[in-house]
């Protein structure tokens, strides 16, 4: 494995292909594409037929399999290999080079899904039993159910090819928008124009001044730029409405629950739940509020540290903790998790021109995972090697399925690696002596589950007003927008803080709201799912950890109501979502009584 001088591992992608200049990438991709011409001639209007046979669909499944497999190698190792240095135009090409290759195939591959939605019902009825196709049975059933809401092939291909100037345009500009953002911050006198990362990191600050003017040029920096970004929001919210209407979507998220292979009674249900705990949220804050010592908390108080140092941690004694709450839980955890160290599946050293935070790539279920992140020592950096680790682990238990049921579905796809996290955090909770870093870890815990529940609950309540007053009144205008957001997020924290002026313009960075709608009720969804199957593994011990490989090794090859219910765990009921916010109550009360064995701590230095 190769070494930085600072003993951090980077990844090594020769199990890939030898370097972007390998031959194999062209031949790789040119050989997809041929497949792709094959694959259309040969299918093309043999599906849609009364007497179509099971052996013949598979016999197409496995064609269209091979060949998407073909295409997505050369794109992971593209996309791999600019992760670690964007800057590096050769790269930058290769991943174009891969994209316009793709879409070139993905046209030739659009009949299949509308002929797959245009089988006739009774032989439908056959096919779906047949033992041919067991294992697309997944696969095939959500491709009809999405076919339900296809328009015709013509209208689908004029949708296809003008979406790079409709949606995705506003989409792509939005990014260049936000990417492209200087925070001007001032300090003694002068003045340094941050990025939006190196701001936001400055809310976590301990000193409360450094925080209030990092929100305070957020929200300035945001309001100058208001005019394209609340233009371009406006302009989706109506594309949404119009495609809504054209395939039959009922309400704004119906389109993303189908998606995610989720009812949307199940979703209500949550977020009813959810907001119904609400009242934890201000339960915490107002003991955050009198832990600080200070009179009122304001949005920027909200991530205000209770340790103001925090001891570093080495790359090896990451590994050590990570590998060793993998073992405890189940060797074969620790098993699976060890070759990323050992085979150079893991790039951690920061580097000029390497993307920000972390990530977990399945490639294809025939080859391993790699992991990015950047370690830079702290303890939030052993949570996030286990998070991805998380993922890396459940991309090779489901290494059993096929491409096309590889995956996890979105609401599933963070099981592994909450649950992973949930293991270390542990750990190193049982590593801490005194009350004080265990209350400290604890709080960032709590704080961060608030975050991925709570908020992106709030969140999704915003964009659910939002798309609906945009249906029933028109166009939104900014003040609108602005007063929606505060009230949304407002109502999780209750009087325990306030949320100031300048935190009104923050929706207007949420990449989520314009890439993909409705999005962020998945992190909800998976955290207190994951809650719920850490709680039952405490009670259950061994018993409970073979049906937890069981639902990982699935991968996506069922569906996740399903799925669960292997497990006895029903999304459609609320005492399920209850039962996880509990849990989440049980970490405020430790959270409490570890203040009372401790008393008040002073606000920052
Ligand atoms: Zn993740």
């Amino acid at each position: 494995m190769n070494q930085t001088p600072e003993n951090l591992p980077t990844w090594d992608l020769s199990d890939l292909y030898e370097g972007p200049d390998d031959p194999r990438i062209e031949e790789e991709l040119l050989a997809a594409r041929q497949q792709a011409l094959a694959f259309e001639e040969q299918w093309r209007g043999r599906l849609a037929k009364e007497d179509l046979q099971a052996e013949d669909l598979r016999q197409a499944l496995e064609q269209y399999e091979a060949l998407q497999r073909l295409a997505v190698l050369p794109q992971s190792y593209a996309s791999l290999l600019f992760s670690t240095d964007t800057t590096d135009p050769r790269r930058g090409a290769l991943v174009q080079r891969t994209r316009e290759l793709a879409s070139s195939i993905a046209t030739h591959l659009i009949f299949f899904d509308l002929e797959i939605g245009r089988i006739p019902e009774a032989t439908w009825t056959g096919l779906i039993r047949a033992p041919e196709l067991a294992a697309y049975r997944h696969y095939l059933d959500h491709e009809r159910e999405l076919a339900a809401h296809y328009l015709s092939e013509p209208e689908e291909k004029v949708l296809e090819e003008t979406a790079n100037c409709r949606g995705r345009a506003f989409r792509r500009l939005f990014t260049e928008l936000t990417s492209r953002l200087k925070y001007p911050l001032e300090k003694e006198g002068q003045t340094r124009e941050l990025t939006q990362s190196e701001l936001l990191a400055l809310l976590y600050d301990p000193d409360r001044e450094v925080r209030r003017q990092a929100s305070e040029v957020l929200g300035q920096t945001l309001e100058r730029h208001a005019h394209p970004l609340h233009f371009t929001f406006n302009t989706l919210l109506l594309e949404h409405q119009v495609m809504d209407r054209l395939r039959g979507f009922s309400r704004p998220e119906a389109s993303r629950n189908l998606d995610n292979e989720i009812p949307d009674q199940a979703v209500d249900t949550m977020v009813d739940v959810v907001v119904s705990n609400y009242d934890l949220v201000a339960r915490y804050y107002r003991l955050k509020r009198n832990l600080l010592g200070l009179e009122d908390l304001w949005h920027y108080d909200r991530y205000a540290p209770l340790l103001s140092e925090r001891a570093a941690v080495s790359f090896e004694e990451a590994r050590g903790i990570v590998l060793e709450a993998f073992q405890d839980f189940s060797p074969r955890f620790a098993e699976l998790a060890r070759p990323f160290f050992e085979r150079g599946w893991i790039d951690a050293a920061p580097a000029p021109g390497k993307r920000g935070g972390a990530f977990c790539a399945g490639v294809t279920p025939d080859k391993h995972p790699y992991v990015l992140m950047n370690f830079t020592g702290k303890p939030r950096d052993v949570m996030t090697l286990a998070h991805e680790l998380g993922h890396g682990l459940h991309d090779r238990l489901a290494s059993r399925q096929t491409l096309l049921n590889y995956s996890p579905v979105l609401p599933l796809a963070e099981t592994a690696s909450t649950f992973a996290e949930m293991l270390v955090f542990e750990k190193l909770q049982s590593r801490l002596e005194s009350p004080r870093a265990r209350l400290a870890l604890l709080a960032e815990k709590l704080e961060d589950t608030f975050a991925t529940v709570f908020r992106q609950v709030s969140m999704f309540r915003f964009e659910q007003r939002v798309h609906n007053q945009r249906r029933e009144k028109g166009e939104l205008d900014l003040e609108t927008m602005n007063r929606i957001w505060q009230e949304s997020l407002q109502e999780m924290f209750a009087d325990s803080l306030t949320l100031g002026e300048d935190h009104r313009w923050t929706w207007l960075y949420v990449p989520h709201f314009v890439q993909t709608p409705f999005y962020v009720y998945a992190y909800a969804f998976g955290e207190l799912l994951v809650l719920s199957l850490y709680a039952r593994y405490r009670k259950e011990g061994a018993a409970f950890q073979e049906r937890y490989f069981d639902l990982l090794a699935a991968g996506g090859s069922r569906r996740p109501q399903e799925l669960l219910a292997e497990l006895e765990i029903d999304v459609t009921r609320a005492d399920f979502w209850q039962s996880g916010c509990d849990l989440v109550a049980e970490n405020v009360h430790k959270t409490e009584a570890l203040v009372r064995e401790i008393g008040q701590i002073s606000p920052g230095p």
